[in-house]
């Protein structure tokens, strides 16, 4: 599976305003949660958080079916790089159809990145001998200009010679900076990976920025809130303003929507 995912990162990176490293990692967390999804459940809802060392922030990546995808940075200040590494660990977490969520964690390889957390979760939580790699480049003013990746499952049924051939050549793969910084395409990537093999292209499934936030998503939100502080907000009349945290849309939302959740709870 490869995947390019430029237009999707540049958007996220652009609603959170985050730059340097944090947005590095934070593009690569999005292409990883994208490739988890369509390779393990497709049709779910996948995110990916990562949760840095010493409290220094959470990055999220949040992938549905359909390729709508968006993410969430947060940090304890503006400024601070949010540590990866040693201390921090990579959990995810897909929506099954009844609702219920499936989670599995793991910490972050000493040294590593979101590609080795990513390989390193495949290995432990779904016992898939799993390569991934993927990168996140910027041009000198800082704007994304190429973000994606690759994952390749190896399977024992493939048989040794191949499996060997395949382990040895994507040693070569470890790192796709350069295949990111040139015009990249998704196609001589995978033509590359898998050169001299016989393959079958399955299918093209598309991925972009789009967030799914509504006023209704956003009044079911505040069904956390105890009886008494829903009722004083809808005594006070004002009405609540309230944003998006992922795409940073702007709602006005009348008190009165809020009889709803007093009725049902
Ligand atoms: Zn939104």
């Amino acid at each position: 599976m490869v995947a390019r995912t430029t237009h999707t990162v540049s958007e996220a990176i652009a609603r959170q305003v985050v730059r340097g490293e944090n947005a590095r990692t934070f593009g690569d967390l999005l292409t990883a949660t994208v490739l988890f999804r369509e390779t393990m459940s497709p049709q779910l809802r996948v995110q990916g958080l990562l949760r840095g060392a010493h409290e220094t922030g959470t990055l999220v990546a949040d992938s549905q079916a359909g390729g709508l995808t968006r993410g969430l940075v947060q940090r304890r200040a503006e400024h601070e790089r949010i540590e990866v590494g040693e201390g921090s660990f990579l959990q995810m977490m897909r929506t099954m159809h009844d609702g219920s969520v499936n989670r599995g964690i793991v910490h972050v390889p000493v040294g590593g990145d979101v590609s080795a957390a990513m390989m390193e979760y495949m290995q432990t939580s779904e016992q898939i001998v799993t390569m991934l790699a993927v990168s996140t480049q910027f041009d000198d003013e800082g704007n994304v200009c190429g973000a994606g990746g690759y994952l390749v499952q190896l399977l024992p049924e493939v048989g040794r010679g191949p499996l060997m051939v395949m382990t040895e050549r994507l040693e070569d793969f470890r790192n796709i900076d350069r295949q990111l910084k040139e015009d990249f395409s998704p196609v001589r990537l995978r033509d590359e990976l898998l050169y001299g093999m016989p393959f079958t292209h399955l299918d093209e499934t598309p991925v972009r920025f789009e967030c799914w936030c509504s006023e209704s998503r956003l009044i079911a939100a505040l069904a956390t809130l105890d009886r008494a502080e829903i009722k004083s907000m809808i005594d006070d009349g004002a009405p609540l303003e309230i944003v998006c945290d992922y795409c940073g849309k702007d709602y006005r939302i009348h008190p009165s929507s809020l009889r709803g959740l007093l009725q049902k709870s």
